[in-house]
């Protein structure tokens, strides 16, 4: 196996045009299982992991925006100031170990081939863009077109990268707004540790009312839950909304797994939404 192993995302750029096959490396959490089974073996590594970034997070001349590089990882963003809008859960204990938390990356975590990216609900709550370099240029891409495609793929170790990124595209950085207010919840079905069964998260932004849902692979916006919040204000009831949209993205499964998130979708979003401040209520609708 060929490791190549830039220190400047310069060199990173210019070594992934010159090796489109090779598999990109950040912290290697998600992937380094992969190797150790022998569900991936790949001729090249391209290793992210010698870069410095220089500054990890920064404002942005945005509104509430920053900006971080593609290599902060789960504990930089966690104990970073800048960050504690999107992390209000600053201790996220139930994100792997200590271990894991100081090597993944967040954006690894937003490309990780299982399905499992955690992170993904919060970052879409703060429409995070993803920065992309090739020896053509940079462009951006919006994480919610990203999960969308994703979520029409089989995860699969021989397709590794989301079809939207190019073989010859690094992510550099991400972009976020952050929510003004933002509550989280996750349920587990047998212990909190175990991968999620749903996944809610609730906030307040600039542009109104957001409600994202994870359950079944899929994590998205809930556009039916938003409106309704926005027609009915602070006596919403987020619960309905969100458990319908679960019913609808579970499709034909009725199993007892199923039925429990779909049921816990509505309970998570109930709870968030108590969650915010009461005068974030009053706010949201002008009231
Ligand atoms: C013990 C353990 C516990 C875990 N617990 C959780 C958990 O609770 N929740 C959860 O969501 N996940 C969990 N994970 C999975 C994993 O830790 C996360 O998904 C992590 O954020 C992946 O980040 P990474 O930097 O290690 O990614 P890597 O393994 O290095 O890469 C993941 C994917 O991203 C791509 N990639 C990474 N950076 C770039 C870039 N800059 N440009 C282009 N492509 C890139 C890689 O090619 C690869 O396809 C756990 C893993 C372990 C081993």
């Amino acid at each position: 196996m060929t490791w190549l192993r830039p220190t400047t995302w310069d060199q990173a750029v210019r070594l992934r045009t010159a090796h489109p096959e090779a598999t990109v490396l950040a912290g290697g959490t998600a992937l380094q299982p992969l190797f150790n089974a022998g569900a991936l073996r790949p001729a090249s590594v391209l290793s992210l992991a010698a870069i410095e970034p220089r500054e990890p997070v920064q404002l942005t001349s945005e509104r509430s925006g920053v900006r971080f590089d593609a290599l902060t990882t789960v504990h930089q963003a966690l104990t970073n100031p800048l960050l504690e809008r999107l992390f209000p859960d600053r201790e996220l204990r139930w994100f792997g170990v200590p271990a894991v938390r100081h090597r993944a990356t967040l954006v690894g975590n937003l490309l990780a081939p299982s399905g499992r990216r955690d992170l993904a609900v919060l970052l879409l709550l703060a429409d995070a863009r993803l920065q992309l370099r090739s020896g053509d240029g940079e462009r951006e891409l919006g994480l919610a077109d990203l999960l969308a495609a994703s979520s029409r793929l089989t995860p699969s170790p021989s397709r590794l990268t989301p079809s939207l990124i190019g073989p010859d595209e690094l992510v550099t950085a991400v972009t976020v707004s952050l929510p003004d207010h933002l509550r989280h919840a996750r349920a587990a079905i047998r212990a909190s540790v175990a991968p999620a069964a749903a996944t809610v998260a609730v906030a307040l932004t600039a542009l109104g009312p957001r409600v994202v849902l994870s359950i079944g692979g899929r994590i998205g916006r809930v556009p039916a839950a938003e409106r309704r919040w926005m027609d009915d204000g602070a006596n919403v009831d987020l619960a309905a909304a969100v458990r319908g949209a679960a019913r609808v993205w579970s499709g034909d499964r009725r199993d007892e797994d199923t039925e429990y998130a779909v049921h816990a979708a509505g309970v998570l979003a109930r709870r968030c939404h108590r969650a915010l401040p009461t005068h974030a209520g009053r706010w949201d609708n002008g009231r």
